[in-house]
């Protein structure tokens, strides 16, 4: 049996080698490598694949976050309610621009905001909801929409883990997550979904005054070479990235069937065990498990992960610490206790193996050592 790895980058790149290695020699032959045609060519891809009027390339979905609160005209003291258990990136951008970051708790089936923590939040210097598809699986969007037009409120989606997943309204129509708020935001990192070589980004939104405000922006704030109309950054993603991700693009929704296909193989082994928990399924959410995330009761978490890692089975924790506690966002306003889902599952939460390239005797390695430690 091949070594067992969180991620298999590797294997994943092997299938499709000689088609990757022609288009990173075609990038480096035309020596194109900032703002070449291939750029220009995924844009336009991802903007067909995800039904969306524009898409807007940047360098990493940090980035993406944070043009978006600058496009938006986002001002400081305003406040963006957002989930307390992410990824950092999604209250680190807030922070930075002098925004001030509003967190709340997460619903405990799904691990996403709780859109009723975030009517409990709302004061009139909110501005904007970042919901965070977390792992994969769609937010209740409908809902989210709902307390954005009731109070006025931007919406910007974190989709950096949820590129492909399908979100359907109650009138039965369906959009893809990222595609549903003002703007939708999402990462190329190497482990996600549809990943990279290196780091990328990008935006995305249906409202063409936005869209060119974030072109802009992404660009030093200018639209005409050397003529700056607002202050801007420098957020590019190289051509070389875009030439990988056309390629990878192509196969994301047969990437996607392969880690629901692993994930189905976990479920099936771990459901109703007392002691696991395994990914709730929202109905109106389609689930493309970035992460394939238990729940664990009554064991010692940690120990569970030390067993794994005798068997040569990686595990991980996503995330240990809720975000009102790291260290650097440490708020007079926040306090342990105050957000008692997040703080459960950072406790009890493990992420397992999960790519494309899973074998079936590799998950039944991963299944039968998980079931003898419990
Ligand atoms: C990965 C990730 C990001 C940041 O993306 P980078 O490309 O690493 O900057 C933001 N939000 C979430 C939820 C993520 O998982």
């Amino acid at each position: 049996m091949n070594e067992i790895k969180m991620v298999d980058l590797k294997g994943q790149y092997l299938k499709i080698k000689d088609e990757i290695d022609n288009a990173i020699t075609d990038v480096i032959n035309s020596t194109a490598f900032i703002n070449g045609p291939e750029v220009n060519e995924f844009q336009q891809e991802l903007e067909s694949y995800l039904n969306i009027k524009h898409v807007i390339p940047c360098a990493n979905g940090t980035d993406a976050l944070q043009v978006s609160m600058m496009a938006l005209g986002l001002k400081p003291g305003d406040e963006v309610i957002t989930s307390d258990f992410t990824f950092i990136a999604t209250v680190e951008v807030i922070a930075l621009l002098g925004l001030t970051p509003v967190l709340v708790d997460v619903c405990p089936d799904t691990f996403n905001i709780d859109p009723e923590a975030i009517e409990r939040a709302i004061t009139s210097k909110t501005k904007a909801i970042v919901p965070v598809h977390i792992f994969g699986q769609s937010v209740d969007m409908e809902k989210i929409i709902k307390i954005a037009q009731k109070h006025n409120l931007y919406i910007i989606e974190d989709a950096a883990q949820s590129l492909g997943t399908k979100y359907t309204f109650s009138d039965t129509t369906t959009k893809k997550a990222g595609t549903i708020g003002d703007i939708g935001c999402t990462s190329f990192f190497p482990s996600k979904n549809l990943g990279c070589y290196g780091d990328g980004g990008a935006v995305f939104t249906n409202n063409d005054e936005l869209a060119e405000k974030l072109r802009s922006i992404v660009n030093h704030g200018m639209k005409i070479r050397y003529y700056h109309d607002r202050i801007g950054v420098n957020s590019r993603l190289d051509s070389i990235q875009a030439a990988i991700l056309r390629i990878k693009l192509k196969h994301l929704d047969e990437y996607n069937k392969a880690r629901q296909k692993a994930a189905e193989h976990y479920d099936k082994a771990f459901k109703n065990h007392s002691k696991l928990c395994i990914p709730y399924r929202n109905e109106n959410s389609t689930h493309i498990f970035h992460q394939y995330t238990l729940l664990t009761k009554n064991i010692v978490r940690n120990e569970l992960q030390k067993h794994l890692q005798s068997k040569q089975i990686p595990a991980m924790i996503y995330y240990p610490v809720p975000l009102h506690l790291q260290k650097a966002y440490k708020d007079e306003r926040y306090k342990q206790g105050d957000f008692p889902v997040t703080e459960q599952l950072c406790e009890s939460v493990i992420s397992l193996p999960m790519h494309t390239e899973l074998s079936e005797e590799q998950l039944e390695y991963i299944t039968k050592n998980i079931l003898n430690f419990v």
